[in-house]
């Protein structure tokens, strides 16, 4: 508990000098958005927020939650995935803790990787003249699930084609 405020503490403070640094309003609903992003685990879409924000009871337009967004993927603390999907996805950035991601091809299935040697090799590099924010790494591939789909359509093209000669 005491260790989520600090993180909400921080990334309050973090948006607030991004705002006064770009001469923008600090509203009551910009940083209640923050707080709600900030309590969300994993990746979420605007629709998610959006239910937050009501089961909250704080109502807020879709148009403040798409600008509020973007503001803070401007100011570092959240990521929207390169995923190909029909609404973008965010993730808050809470600490600098490295994320893979492993995404399908084929039905762009997005699952998290745990792996301890990409932690490691992430852990690592420590480029000189670069001041790292956040590290995420994407692979892309086939999942098993279309991998068994594309080899069963294989094995019926191949009977279809033995069959007409
Ligand atoms: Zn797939």
């Amino acid at each position: 508990m005491g260790e989520k405020n600090t993180i909400q503490e921080t990334v309050a403070h973090r948006f607030k000098q991004f705002l006064i640094a770009k001469r923008l309003r600090q509203t009551k609903e910009r940083f209640a958005i923050l707080r709600a992003i900030y309590d969300i685990e994993g990746t979420f879409t605007i629709e998610d927020l959006e239910q937050t924000m009501q089961n909250r009871r704080f109502h807020v337009s879709t148009g403040t939650l798409y600008l509020t967004t973007q503001l803070l993927v401007q100011a570092n603390l959240l990521i929207r995935h390169p995923f190909s999907s029909t609404s973008a996805i965010f993730e808050r950035i809470a600490d600098d803790r490295p994320r893979s991601y492993q995404i399908c091809n084929n039905c762009h299935l997005v699952t998290r990787i745990k792996s301890k040697e990409l932690a490691s090799s992430f852990d690592c590099y420590h480029p000189r003249t670069f001041s790292v924010s956040h590290r995420i790494a994407y692979v892309y591939g086939i999942c098993a699930k279309c991998n068994r789909a594309i080899h069963k359509q294989l094995k019926l093209a191949q009977q279809t084609n033995n069959q007409d000669h």
